[in-house]
């Protein structure tokens, strides 16, 4: 294992020192030996040793880092690493270095009188989503580990507590700058651009304005990211700055859900009261997320410059999605499909069809054909024969096969039920639903024995609201 500290060492008036404290009766039924193997990693006994025992490698130098964040449009510069801890930095053969993160590690002095714990329920939820993204190529945080304990955490209710480790190119959110912009503390703010621009964003460095080039870079990652997000119908649920991370991936999951009744304004956190974090509100939110951002660099760049910054974001945003949407249903990437696109998911919205299944059978479906099977899965056939009509032409016209189709339109995505079903069944101390999940999380374009178990569509009832709580 390759490791170092340079974010502990570099930037160490931002960080605290702080040991990982375990848990009672700890084991890891979870481990990621793909990602493990990419940064040459420690076995689950020796990782285990090297994060518990006295003196081990990945106890040495760990830290929870200080930041603050916007939730739910509120500034709040009390936060931090109220539960997890970064071990160390560990890089490949390619010279990516990659964040270790343990989360639910104990207290720090960031936890604000909370446990410093994360249950079983919403850490094997993170870790089967961020694997899942990732396989559908959706930028993401990874999962390297889980580790499960005999040790009762309360939530509404007392719940096995957990930890997990997740792997990202770094752990700096948008709520790391915005800290040390409204504490007004520019020198250690400067420090933390110079830190992400040459260990993060080099490229950025050989810009005539290397400040521009990083918030354009984190607007244009930002965009691609929601882009994919909305065209595989994910929603984040807690898009609050200090969940957002500067890479432009996928990061922090809690009340997550992939829309399964496709609706547009399909809000699954139970605690966001005015739906800011809606589906179709995703976009508007990652752009005011970068907004607060801007703001730290305020001390580096005129209001020009960053409005030309974040004007990037529409234009990027709109034809990335465009350009997904477009492929997912077999067309080119050209505005006089839009309305056939719109139309399609009109009627979709409109009898609430399930998302993910109703792409992978339009995809499969065949256009030589006057008239689909598809039809029999809408009431309103007649609004869909017409439709139908319209859309086979274009797909004619564009020639791609159903099996290069396939390869954009999954058969498995993270449903809430059999996330559920994983879950319940973990909490009793059989992995085996989960283990089955991941088998078929991992390779979610291919429709076979494996995935076939995970592709139906929960009822309506099971995607109701999810809890914050974690
Ligand atoms: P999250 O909702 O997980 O994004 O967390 C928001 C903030 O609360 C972060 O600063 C977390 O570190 C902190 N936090 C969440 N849960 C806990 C917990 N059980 N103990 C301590 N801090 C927590
Ligand atoms: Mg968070």
């Amino acid at each position: 294992m390759q490791l170092n500290h340079r974010y502990a060492t570099e930037l160490a008036e931002t960080v605290s020192a702080v040991k990982p404290q375990p848990l009672s009766g700890m084991t890891m039924p979870m481990y990621n030996h793909e990602l493990a193997a990419q940064f040459n990693l420690p076995d689950r006994d020796q990782l285990m040793a090297a994060i518990f025992d006295d003196g081990g490698e990945l106890a040495a130098k760990s830290v929870a880092q200080k930041y603050g964040g916007h939730q739910f449009g509120q500034w709040n510069p009390f936060l931090g690493d109220g539960r997890g801890l970064l071990l160390g930095e560990v890089s490949d053969t390619h010279g990516n270095h990659f964040d270790l993160h343990l989360k639910g590690a104990g207290q720090t002095p960031y936890s604000r009188h909370a446990d410093g714990r994360a249950v079983l329920r919403s850490t094997l939820r993170e870790y089967i989503a961020s694997e899942a993204l990732h396989y559908l190529r959706i930028p993401t945080s990874r999962a390297l580990c889980l580790i499960t304990s005999e040790q009762s955490i309360v939530r509404e209710l007392p719940e096995p507590g957990a930890m997990m480790i997740r792997m990202a190119s770094s752990h700096l959110r948008f709520g790391h700058f915005e800290y040390y912009y409204h504490n007004k503390q520019q020198d250690t703010l400067d420090k933390l651009m110079q830190y992400t621009l040459t260990h993060h964003f080099p490229e950025c460095l050989q810009d005539a304005n290397p400040h521009k080039a990083l918030l354009t870079a984190i607007t244009l990652r930002t965009a691609r990211m929601v882009a994919l997000w909305q065209a595989y119908g994910f929603v984040h649920g807690v898009m609050n700055t200090d969940n957002m991370s500067i890479h432009g991936i996928t990061f922090d999951y809690g009340p997550y859900a992939f829309i399964e009744h496709f609706q547009s304004d399909a809000v699954f956190n139970h605690s966001d009261y005015e739906g800011r974090y809606a589906f179709d509100r995703q976009p508007g939110i990652a752009l005011w997320n970068l907004n607060a951002l801007a703001y730290a660099f305020s001390g580096h760049l005129s209001t020009d410059d960053i409005r030309a910054c974040l004007t990037l974001f529409e234009p990027t945003f709109l034809s990335q999605y465009r350009h997904q949407m477009l492929s997912r249903i077999g067309l080119d990437d050209n505005p006089e499909h839009e309305n056939c696109l719109n139309t399609w998911l009109s009627l979709l919205s409109a009898e609430k069809r399930d998302y993910t299944e109703s792409f992978r059978q339009l995809a499969m479906a065949e256009p030589q054909q006057p008239t689909s099977p598809l039809r029999d899965q809408f009431v309103d056939r007649e609004a869909f024969d017409k439709w139908w009509q319209d859309y086979r032409q274009r797909r004619l016209a564009t020639g791609i096969s159903a099996n290069e189709l396939s390869q954009l339109n999954p058969v498995v995505i993270p449903r809430t039920h059999y996330l559920q079903s994983a879950i319940e069944a973990a909490e009793q101390g059989d992995f085996s639903p989960a283990h089955r999940l991941m088998d078929a999380i991992r390779q979610p374009f291919d429709d076979n024995e494996v995935t076939r178990d995970f592709k139906k569509p929960g009822p309506a009832s099971s995607q109701g609201s999810l809890s914050c709580s974690s």
